[in-house]
């Protein structure tokens, strides 16, 4: 393989053990650190699952637009995936996401087209709107235009099939017992879940929502109902995506902000590692998930990416302190 491409970099994170909260369950959990990635987030895998496929069936060369909505992480992925296959990048993102994901955007090439953040059902949404713009554009362009769409396009969950549900399973050598993770597009959690449970179907499988989505209760009532908010970018939603879906769920769990940036805030004291909030959340279920399981059980969450693209949230005493939640001492 050629090691020097960005693209080959792609995967292949490691699996790292997340010593206080095994510790604290009696089980072995573990964080599969995205932040690894060159674009420094698990939606690498996605981007380029998304830009291959749009080569393969010839709907767009070099020269061609990627456009697509994000919170950002996807935007990231793209920007460096499409460098290396020619295209350019617009992207539309919602104002509420941080100003660092924003800036490595710009500094990617990408154009950035700011909306407000506004629900699924308003035509504002910053995904409808990616994908009007898609459609102007290509009634012009000759190398082709593509809508990543990555909410609803399948491509997404078979990035995760093929690539990181394979990786979960050789590193755990199989012995996996669950795996958590919050949802965006849902593109992991479906991925993973379809994946390890192709290689073992007693592996437990659990949603790991923030507040203010409705995904935890859809799995529990079956019904989307909301309760409450989240600081968290790029996870919770108030609808079923295509690729959420197909995702095979066992149990799900809530966490709020305090809980999970508790969490973040430990690993930096603890283990030196830096994450964001998503992650938070994320080994907060896993932590659920080990308990409902029992000791001696192997859990698996993701380390979705890296805390310094949110320096100015949640390592921002200004900014917690307006959302009310918790500073850490040595902020
Ligand atoms: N965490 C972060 C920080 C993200 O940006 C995303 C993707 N928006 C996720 C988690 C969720 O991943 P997925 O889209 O595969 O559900």
């Amino acid at each position: 393989m050629e090691t020097t491409n960005i693209i080959n970099q792609i995967g292949n994170t490691p699996l790292i053990k997340l010593k206080q909260v095994s510790e604290l369950t009696g089980c072995n959990i573990y964080g599969k650190a995205e932040y690894f990635n060159p674009g420094e987030s698990v939606k690498d895998r996605a981007a380029l699952y998304i830009v291959k496929e749009a080569f393969e069936k010839k709907k767009i060369e070099r020269g061609g637009i990627i456009v697509e909505g994000t919170a950002g992480n996807t935007g990231i992925g793209l920007a460096v995936v499409c460098k290396e296959f020619g295209l350019n990048l617009k992207i539309v993102i919602p104002n509420t996401q941080s100003i660092e994901k924003k800036d490595t955007l710009k500094k990617l090439g990408a154009e950035l087209i700011e909306v407000e953040a506004v629900p699924y059902s308003n035509p504002k949404n910053y995904i409808k709107q990616s994908k009007k713009i898609a459609e102007e554009l290509s009634k012009k362009h000759k190398f082709g235009v593509v809508w990543g769409n990555q909410f609803d396009n399948i491509v997404n969950t078979k990035a995760h099939i093929e690539t990181t549900a394979n990786e979960i399973w050789s590193q755990t050598a199989g012995k996996v017992d669950g795996f958590t993770c919050a949802v965006g597009t849902g593109g992991t959690l479906a991925g993973v879940s379809i994946g390890l449970k192709n290689k073992n179907k007693d592996i437990k499988i659990a949603l790991s929502d923030p507040m203010g989505s409705s995904l935890y209760s859809y799995v529990k009532h079956n019904k989307l109902e909301s309760k409450g908010n989240s600081i968290t970018e790029g996870i919770g939603t108030g609808r079923i995506t295509k690729n959420f879906e197909k995702a095979i769920i066992d149990d799900a769990f809530q966490t709020d902000d305090v809980e999970a940036l508790k969490i973040i805030y430990d690993l930096i004291e603890k283990q030196n590692i830096i994450l964001g909030g998503s992650s938070g959340i994320n080994i907060a279920g896993a932590v659920k998930l080990a308990k409902k399981l029992g000791k001696g059980k192997t859990i698996v969450t993701i380390l979705c990416d890296d805390g310094r693209r949110y320096a100015s949230k949640i390592f921002n005493k200004e900014f917690l302190k307006s959302k009310n939640l918790p500073i850490p001492k040595w902020l």
